[in-house]
This record gives structure tokens, C-alpha cells and sequence, in this order.
């Protein structure tokens, strides 16, 4: 542990750089004060709040050197693939051969919000008729017409099918913008009839076997198609151990998230939560750093739970928060407004499950990818929230609408019924884009007042028990 644990903003963060160095912090090479990133445009880093350790550090670093990375990857002869859509099934194979490197360009979401929307990509997408009518990710569409961001991939793999009309519609787009895709069908999970062979996905969620069958199919031309790139063959030995190195990374943020939602007081911010679970996804380019990092903020982190220190009051009302924000300042906002993350479910439940490692590695792929919340229903995936927001002792469930996303306009209100009615917490829906600068007080003002009730349950509760 590097010092009391707190939040604190960028130009504290060049002070406590130079403090740390000078203690003889090490660092990686991609390491450096985070300011230096203000300079490569990503002017939001000025107003958020981060967390003071050395850990966070060489998180936040890891995160915004990635398209350096990628671009040193090309320079050393790899391969680069684009995977899209599927949300951490596709890189676990691709980082199983020595030549490739992967990464996701849905990730350009979050450029509008990092570079608070001078980067002109959303412009781009307008200009190529894919307006605000589309939810963030079409910032992928300009990133790839600019070429200012991440390196136009060798081979660009999608999912299509069970997945949201936003990024298909993009993704087909870009395709006729003559970068070809390749593609692979997800189909719509339904749960298995009477007496239908039925297997048991990672999350817990059963599915017919025939439907696993056909993932498998798809995944195995996906495979077919990256040995051809690589020009590598990859067998089960090789599968298996790549799978191995993924669930390193899922272990660790199986405890991270343990201890950050549950330990009292709150041992480290959300912001940095959200940045570590997004690991999972595609270990941002690099799974051997992805585990290093990830290991080194747990070990903070279990420092700072063993000596009963954390970032936030103890009495922070416990929040469990659905998607991923836009505007990554909104995770700080529930912060400031007195409450904490206590559950998330941003989408990707299914890279965070460990995967199977008792069938086929290829069998176990696509039982992972098969248990997306997007490839089900509402319902399924408001009774995993309901079971984790009861797991980790939520008060309140916040659902973030992105906007213009196509899963989003009803699936909220489903969401936010069935909690409600399952549980009896207040449910809380709020719309986040990629820059909230202009509605922060009335976002503000909504957040409080989730706390608020938070805190009026808990002293009626208190209440009552008084009263006995
Ligand atoms: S609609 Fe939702 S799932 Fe689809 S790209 Fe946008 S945020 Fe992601």
C-alpha cells in the first residue's frame, strides 16, 4: 500500500507522481505522470477524481497507451484483429497465437467523452448517415475514416444476430466503407423445452445444447479463419492454456470486485472498477500486463481492506449500477453525491464468469459467449442483476441509458420492474452521454436524491428495530 487512500484530482495526481517516484516507485515503460495524457487531447482526464495509488496509476496509464501499443505490435510484425460486438470471446482466441494482437474498435465509444468531444469522430459518423440516432459506438465509424486512433486492423471479426441494431447496422456500414468483415452468428439464447438436452452456462443461465452446438460451429470458423492470418495452427493444448491466462484475469477481478463492493469502508473508487472489469474484455492489448496490473491493484486493495481503510464514508449508500457510462465523470458524481458502487453489470457479465475448464476449450468458448446478457432477454438479465444486487447488499439499483441505443428505450423499464417487484429497492433510470457538463445538476440532484431515500430506508429500518 502507497498512502492513505483517497481520491484525488489530476494536478494532485502531478504532485503525488513526483512523491512516488521520488520514494522509487517502478514503473512499466508506458509509464508517466497522467497529465501527459491532457497533452494527446484527452481533456476530460482534467475533471475526474482518481484514486491515489500507485496501482491506479499504472492502470490509468495501461488503459491510455493502448493505441501505442497496438501500433507497436504492427511494427513488430503482428497481426492486428478488430473483434467486435462479442464482448471477450473472440480476443481469448486470438491471444492464444504468438502473432496476433486484438483489440476492439467498439472501445472508440469512449473517445467522444475522453477527448470531451473534439475529436470531431461523431461528425464523421453524421456526415456517413449514422446520427445521434445511433448510440455512442458510432465514434468507431469516424475513428476508422480518421485513422487518428487505433491501427486499421489486418482482419476485422463481428458478431452479428442476437446483438444490438446499433453496431450491426455500423458494422455493415463499414463494410460497404470497404473494410470487410468477418462474420459469425450469435443466435437469440432461449431457454431449452421439456426434455431438450439443456446445458448449464457460466452465470448459471440453461440453454438448449443444440444452441451451444451451433456457437461452437461459428466459433470454429472464427478459429479456422485466425490460423489462416496467423498462419498457425491452434490446437486444444494451446486453446486451453490461452483460456487458463483469461481466467487468471477473471479470478482477480472475481476478488477485486468482491472487495470493492462488499469491504466497509469502500477500498477503491468506482471509476478504477469500471476500468479494471473492462480488462476483461480485451486485456487491452496486452494479457500478460492485463494480469500484472490487475494483480498489483488487488494487492492494494487487500491492503487497504486488512487495515480497515477506504476511499469513501463507511456510510456510503450502496448502489448497484447497470451499463457502462458514457461520460466516465458520472462515476465519480455517485461518489461525490455520497453513495458507492456495490454491483455492476455493464453488459458483459459473461467475460467476467470464469469458463468452463472441464469440456473442449472450444465447447467452453461458446457456452461463454452464448451467456451475453444481450444474446437473452430482459428478463434473464434482471434476474442475474436481482441475484448479484442481493449477493453484494445493494440498497438501490441505478440504471444508466445510453442514449440512442437500441436495447435500451424498454429494456430499462424492464429491468427497473422486475427489481423493483423482486426486491423492493428503489430503482433509479438516468440517460448518460458521452459529455454531461450541461445537465451535471440535474444528474446531480437525481443522484442525491437516491441516496437520500437510501439513507430515509435505513432509518426507518433502524426504526423499527428500535421500536421491538
Ligand atoms: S447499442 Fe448497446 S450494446 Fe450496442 S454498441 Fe451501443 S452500447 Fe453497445
Amino acid at each position: 500500500m502507497t498512502d492513505a487512500p483517497e481520491r484525488i484530482t489530476l494536478e494532485e495526481w502531478d504532485v503525488q507522481y513526483e512523491k512516488l517516484r521520488r520514494a522509487g516507485m517502478r514503473q512499466p515503460q508506458y509509464g508517466g505522470p497522467l497529465s501527459r495524457h491532457v497533452e494527446d487531447g484527452d481533456h476530460r482526464l482534467r475533471k475526474l477524481r482518481y484514486d491515489n495509488s500507485a496501482a491506479a496509476l499504472r492502470l490509468w496509464n495501461f488503459l491510455l497507451t493502448e493505441e501505442d501499443r497496438l501500433r507497436e505490435a504492427r511494427s513488430a510484425g503482428k497481426k492486428i484483429v478488430g473483434t467486435m460486438k462479442d464482448l471477450g470471446t473472440v480476443p481469448v482466441m486470438a491471444y492464444c497465437f504468438d502473432n496476433v494482437a486484438a483489440f476492439y474498435p467498439d472501445g472508440a465509444w469512449w473517445i467522444p467523452c475522453v477527448m470531451e468531444l473534439s475529436d470531431g469522430l461523431l461528425e464523421v459518423a453524421d456526415s456517413l448517415g449514422i446520427d445521434e440516432s445511433f448510440c455512442p459506438v458510432r465514434a468507431m465509424l469516424g475513428a476508422f475514416v480518421t485513422g487518428a486512433h487505433f491501427p486499421i486492423p489486418d482482419m476485422l471479426i463481428c458478431s452479428v444476430g442476437a446483438t444490438c441494431d446499433d453496431l450491426s447496422a455500423i458494422a455493415q456500414r463499414l463494410n460497404g466503407l470497404g473494410h470487410p468483415i468477418f462474420w459469425w452468428e450469435m443466435p437469440h439464447r432461449r431457454c431449452p423445452e421439456q426434455d431438450e438436452p439443456a446445458v448449464i452456462l457460466p452465470g448459471g443461465i440453461a440453454a438448449p445444447k443444440c444452441q451451444v452446438e451451433f456457437v461452437k460451429s461459428e466459433l470454429e470458423r472464427v478459429k479456422a479463419a485466425l490460423e489462416e492470418l496467423a498462419g498457425e495452427r491452434l490446437d486444444e493444448e494451446k486453446l486451453s492454456a490461452g483460456i487458463s491466462q483469461a481466467n487468471r484475469v477473471r479470478q482477480y477481478l472475481a476478488e477485486l470486485r468482491y472487495l470493492a463492493f462488499t469491504a466497509e469502508p469502500c477500498p477503491i473508487p468506482a471509476l478504477e472498477m469500471l476500468i479494471a472489469e473492462m480488462l476483461a474484455i480485451h486485456f487491452c492489448s496486452d494479457r500478460r500486463e492485463t494480469i500484472a496490473v490487475l494483480g498489483e491493484l488487488l494487492e492494494e486493495v487487500r491492503g487497504r481492506v486488512n487495515a480497515g481503510l477506504g476511499v469513501l464514508d463507511a456510510d456510503a449508500a450502496r448502489i448497484f449500477w447497470v451499463n457502462p457510462v458514457a461520460d466516465l465523470q458520472v462515476m465519480n458524481l455517485l461518489e461525490d453525491c455520497g453513495g458507492r458502487v456495490c454491483g455492476t453489470e455493464y453488459l458483459f457479465t459473461h467475460a467476467l464468469d470464469m469458463i468452463p475448464q472441464d469440456v473442449p476449450p472450444l465447447e467452453a468458448l461458446a457456452r461463454c459467449a452464448l451467456a451475453d446478457p444481450m444474446a437473452g432477454s430482459s428478463i434473464d438479465r434482471a434476474e442475474r442483476i436481482c441475484a448479484d444486487v442481493r449477493r453484494f447488499g445493494a440498497e438501490a439499483v441505478l440504471i444508466s441509458r445510453i442514449p440512442g441505443a437500441s436495447h435500451c428505450a424498454l429494456e430499462g423499464q424492464v429491468i427497473s420492474e422486475i427489481v423493483a417487484e423482486t426486491l423492493d429497492v428503489p430503482v433509479l433510470e438516468i440517460e448518460v452521454p458521452p459529455v454531461t457538463d450541461s445537465m451535471s445538476p440535474t444528474l446531480r440532484t437525481r443522484i442525491e436524491a437516491l441516496v437520500e431515500t437510501v439513507r430515509a430506508r435505513r432509518r426507518a429500518t433502524q426504526g423499527i428495530r428500535s421500536d421491538r
